[in-house]
């Protein structure tokens, strides 16, 4: 029967970490036209490292110390990889005071009666100039697919910090199999279009950049206008694209958290699950037609 067949994928799925909340979903799945990505922690891994610091105004440890400071207030994985560079180079790290996050920008504080901004280069333009090496520099390291941090001290451009955050080891491979099912692969992201476009391309896959949290949802119904659309995130920051989305799946958590704002999650963080999981879902509909 019907009933039965549909229950007995979504245990064979559930056997492998692909959990799909039941038949509406699993028929939904396999009409699924475009997977949407998001990029930070889903398709890479998540845990971007500073690969190099470029000073301009002042040196090397002040640019990491005055960043680092404005940092301790930051729970965004590239703060975290900003403070670690200063404790790997035993550069002391003081909080700042006055720590602010700017969503989508950065954060600002006070060091030393310092007023410091650290954050993407294109929100950075306005609150100090960018002479031309300041410019190539960010270009070039954006084109390495490297998020650029650019640190302000008291309106001066103090220096640059490059961070990469490594596509999973499976994402390439995840893409191409999705192509060979007919889905084509969207990355989505906050992060600027240079290093979009250059992490993408690495990938085989389209994406769109610069999107602030509320541009993700935009993009999804964009994209659901052309294609019914899967959405592929953590399930924590990208519930309102999970929930924009025809399917929304959470991926790696493996929580009951995560599942109550998805239609599916893939618990493990390969992202190779989401091409067997529209597999698996091809082949439940095929099975009971
Ligand atoms: P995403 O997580 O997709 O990169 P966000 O909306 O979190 O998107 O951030 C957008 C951009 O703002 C980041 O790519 C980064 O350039 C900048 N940014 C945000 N928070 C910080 C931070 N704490 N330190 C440095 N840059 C930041
Ligand atoms: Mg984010």
């Amino acid at each position: 029967s019907v009933p039965a067949a549909i229950a007995a994928s979504l245990s064979a799925g559930a056997r492998q970490g692909l959990l799909l909340k039941g038949g509406v979903v699993i028929e939904a799945a396999a009409k699924t036209g475009t997977v949407a990505f998001d990029k930070t922690g889903t398709l890479t891994e998540g845990t971007p490292r500073v690969t190099e610091v470029v000073a301009l105004g002042r040196s090397d440890r002040e640019v990491v110390e005055l960043a680092a400071a404005v940092e301790t207030g930051s729970s965004h994985p590239l703060a975290q990889a900003i403070i670690a560079r200063a404790e790997a180079h035993l550069i002391p790290v003081r909080p700042a005071t006055e720590a602010a996050a700017i969503a989508g920008q950065g954060v600002t504080g006070q060091l030393d009666g310092v007023a410091i901004f650290v954050g993407a280069p294109r929100h950075a333009t306005s609150r100090a100039t960018f002479d031309a090496t300041a410019k190539a520099a960010v270009e070039q390291l954006e084109s390495d697919g490297k998020t650029v941090a650019a640190v302000i001290a008291d309106g001066v451009l103090a220096g640059l910090i490059a961070l990469r955050d490594e596509p999973r080891a499976d994402a390439a491979a995840a893409v191409a199999e999705l192509k060979a099912l007919g889905v084509r692969s969207v990355m989505l992201t906050g992060d600027n279009a240079r290093t979009g476009a250059a992490i993408a391309g690495a990938l085989g896959m389209d994406h769109k950049a610069e999107l602030m949290p509320d541009d993700k949802v935009a993009a999804i119904r964009e994209l659901s206008a052309q294609a019914p659309v899967m959405m592929v995130g953590d399930g924590i920051n990208d519930a309102p694209a999970l929930a924009a989305a025809g399917i929304g799946v959470a991926m790696g958590s493996g929580t009951d958290v995560a599942l109550e704002t998805a239609d599916g999650a893939v618990l493990k963080s390969r992202v190779r699950d989401i091409a067997a999981m529209i597999r698996l879902a091809r082949a439940t509909m095929s099975n009971i037609r």
